[in-house]
């Protein structure tokens, strides 16, 4: 830094020379306010017929563990692999996955 003159000088800091976004009104500072994950599920080479949305991947699988009444090895799988098979004849679906999402209005992925 040029003008470091201050052998004491407070912690540098990256932000005050940065302009204030006006449109995030988080202000927790760390990236990936708006991040969440889409947990799906569908028929094979589909659109996902079911959607629901939680702030982490073990919320959105358990949502469809609990959608599709599977237990705790098929969801730990799921948050594992970020996808695990259904029985269609049972579950009604083949397969269910999870993405990250950035968007900023997760609800309009809640569609089951
Ligand atoms: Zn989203």
């Amino acid at each position: 830094m040029l003008d470091a003159t201050c052998p004491q000088g407070p912690t540098v800091q990256a932000g005050p020379t940065e302009a204030p976004t006006a449109k995030a009104p988080v202000q927790s500072g760390q990236k990936g306010d708006k991040m969440h994950y889409i947990g799906m599920a569908g028929l094979s080479g589909y659109l996902p017929q079911c959607t629901v949305t939680g702030p982490t991947r073990t919320s959105v699988a358990e949502q469809l563990a609990f959608i599709h009444e599977r237990g705790q090895n098929w969801t730990k799988a799921l948050i594992r692999d970020w996808y695990a098979d259904l029985r269609l004849p049972i579950d009604g679906n083949e397969y269910a996955e999870i993405v990250e999402c950035n968007c900023e209005t997760p609800e309009i992925h809640e569609d089951c």
